[in-house]
Parts: C-alpha cells; structure tokens; sequence
C-alpha cells in the first residue's frame, strides 16, 4: 500500500490541540491533547521546565514568566527539528513557533523580560537618569546657620559648624535667628545673676562669633533673620515707651550687622530664587516631632522654605498640582538639655546647605545633621570638631 503525500506544508485543518490550542505535530493527524509526547505545547512546556528546573510542572503555571496558550513566547525559540531525508515523513513546524529569532538559545533575562517589556524599560531609564547638578555660574553656595542661643551655644557644634562653613565656602550666609538667647528680657522666670542672661554677655559673644563669621565667608552676602529670641527685646520695649525710639537698642543697630558686613535691617523673612523659597525663623514648634512644624509652614507661606526654631532637623517634600515643594528644619547648635531645663530635648544639631539659582526658581538644599561624636558628612567628605 502506498501512500502519498503531496504537500509538505502543515494542514490547516488539523485539529486543535483542545488544551493548548496549538497543532499537534507528527504523522498521526489525530486530535491530540498537551499531554501527548508529540504535542508542539509539550515539547515547549520541556523546553521551559530545562531552562527554569525549579519551576513547578504544569501547563504553564510555575514559577517564572507565563506561557500563553497557543502563542509563542517571544524570545524564547525552539530550534526547528532537523529536516529529515524524505520529505514526506518530515515534522512541520509548529505554527506557533517563533522564526524571526537570531539567537536559539536565549537567556533567562531575555525570558524574563519578555512578558514586561515596557517594566524593564523604565527601569533601565531610571537607572540611566544622570541628576542635574546646579554647579553652573548661575547657582549660589548658600550656607543657612540656625538657632545658636548665644551664651548658651554648643561650642563644639559650632566649631563643627565652622568646617561646614569652610568646606563650603558660601555665596550666601543666613543667620536664621534665635543667635543670641535675650534671656535677660524673658517673661519666664530665670536667674537674674546668672551673668549669661546679662545682655553685655550675649552681645560680647555675639561679636566673637560675627567677627568669625564675617572673617571665613569673604565676599558673601550675608543677612540676620529675627528669631523670636532677639524679638523679646523689643517686646521689652513695649513696657518702656520712652525707650523704643532708642537707636542703640535698635536690633540691627545693637548687633552692630553693618560692621560685620551683615544686611544692616533684621529681617523677619528672605525670599530668594524668585520668590519659590521663603527663609525665616518660623513660628510654628509642631508639636514634639521633626517634621510637623515644616508643613505647617509650609501649609502658611505656599512656598519652599527653611526655618529654624523647632531645633529639629528634617526635610519634608510635597507634590501636588503646584509643583514639588520642599520645607526644611534646619536644627540648632546649642547645649541640649538646655540651662533652663534638665531634660535632654527631642533636638538634633546641624545645618543646612545648598545652591541657590539667582536667576530662576530653582534650588537644591539639604540638611545636615551633625551627629552626637561632632561629625557629619558632606558628600564624600567627613567633618568633625
Ligand atoms: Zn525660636
Ligand atoms: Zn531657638
């Protein structure tokens, strides 16, 4: 008996396979289930189970990227079986077997990556995103020094404050007030002897450290924000009218900021790259934590900003249909616990630096902590005192 096929190419009425939906191969044209040896979804699911061995055995169910019935995995070819020497008795190739493939034997990345193309994309576009560095001319090296409490500082932190000053040698010096402590013109009751609460005292280490001050920052602009500390002075003077007019008690003018080379007028906030980031003082303690009093200030001013007088350290960022915003605490540099209480205080020492655009909106600050050994870290470079 002979037989005789005249047509090599697979038939296209074959059945399905009713499982995997592909065409079973081989000379039986019976209907033939996965199961079968010669089932084309069988002979992929054994190619899938060598590549992935701990995958778990199945109609495409394990571990690893699915496979779809009925359609090829891409990425992932099969070798098409070596053609035979008669043609008649040759297998067809499976119609779902992928032929556009350069590469027979793909890697397991290749295989992971097939299923979420556009995954690996973006994650391959994070990885490649090179920040931009505000280095140019057009930015400014701004140095914001915070709550100081003078005579009642941290000389170390201070002195650790210095090399932060050097290393980062800043266009823009802000004090962010509370510098010195007016202990004396405080309504809480304080010992009157203590010579620390004696106005002289505070404003002869305030002329040490503006002296310093103005001596390591040649050629910076330099401005004085009015903390609620230095703010007791004139609240003093409500209670001594023949006194307010009084130029020596002037905050500007008794700080002597002219002389050293300050912005002569305390200010009770700055405003710097076009409005988009507010320094001041801050009025807002926001409860015990770091963190509460920059939204609230945030949430007051609508603006980016950087204040002082929680003597918290934090940064806190916010997206929404206005833009990205960020608001900073910028810590303290005075003895904790403080002289008027014994208990160490939730406050954390440091500054806070960065670059400022003098042109546009734009800005890249930071904080920076300073930890309990007097260290702290600016970029690669680490400091102490
Ligand atoms: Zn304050
Ligand atoms: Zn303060």
């Amino acid at each position: 008996m002979v037989r005789e096929i005249s047509d090599s190419a697979p038939p296209t009425d074959r059945p399905l396979c009713p499982v995997c939906l592909t065409r079973p191969r081989g000379k039986d044209r019976r209907v033939k289930t996965c199961g079968e040896k010669e089932c084309a979804y069988t002979y992929r699911e054994k190619r899938y189970r060598d590549a992935y061995p701990n995958s778990r055995p199945g109609h495409g169910h394990g571990y690893g990227p699915p496979i779809r019935r009925g359609r090829p995995v891409p990425g992932l070819a099969v070798p098409t079986p070596a053609p035979t020497a008669d043609p008649a008795t040759a297998a067809p190739a499976p119609p779902s077997e992928p032929t556009g493939s350069s590469d027979p034997t793909p890697t397991a990345t290749d295989v992971l990556r097939t299923p979420f193309p556009e995954a690996t994309a973006s994650i391959w576009t994070l990885t490649n995103v090179t920040p931009p560095s505000p280095t140019t001319g057009r930015y400014q090296k701004i140095l914001l020094w915070p709550d100081t409490h003078l005579p009642f500082q941290d000389d170390r932190a201070v002195a650790l404050a210095f090399k932060v000053l050097e290393h980062v040698n800043p266009d823009i010096l802000v004090l962010l007030g509370d510098m010195i402590d007016c202990g004396g013109f405080s309504r809480f009751a304080h010992n009157t002897i203590d010579a620390r609460m004696h106005f002289q005292t505070e404003l002869d280490t305030w002329e040490a450290l503006a002296t310093l001050l103005h001596d390591r920052t040649p050629g910076a602009q330099r401005f004085f924000i009015r903390g609620n500390h230095e703010a007791r002075i004139e609240k003093w003077l409500y209670g001594q009218p023949h006194l307010q007019t009084l130029r020596a008690l002037n905050l500007g003018t008794s700080l002597n900021l002219a002389n050293f080379g300050f912005d002569p007028a305390a200010h009770e906030e700055i405003s710097l790259a076009q409005g988009s980031l507010t320094v001041t003082h801050g009025t807002r303690l926001g409860g015990s934590f770091a963190g509460l009093a920059a939204r609230m200030e945030m949430a007051t001013y609508g603006t980016s900003g950087v204040s002082g007088h929680t003597h918290r350290l934090c940064k806190y960022l916010q997206r929404d249909k206005a833009g990205l915003r960020v608001w900073i605490e910028a810590g303290h540099l005075a003895k904790n616990p403080p002289h008027y209480a014994p208990k160490t205080q939730n406050w954390q020492q440091g500054l806070v630096v960065g670059e400022v655009s003098d042109s546009g909106n734009d800005f890249e600050l930071e904080p920076i902590p300073f930890r309990l050994s007097y260290r702290c870290r600016i970029g690669n470079v680490e400091l102490s005192a």
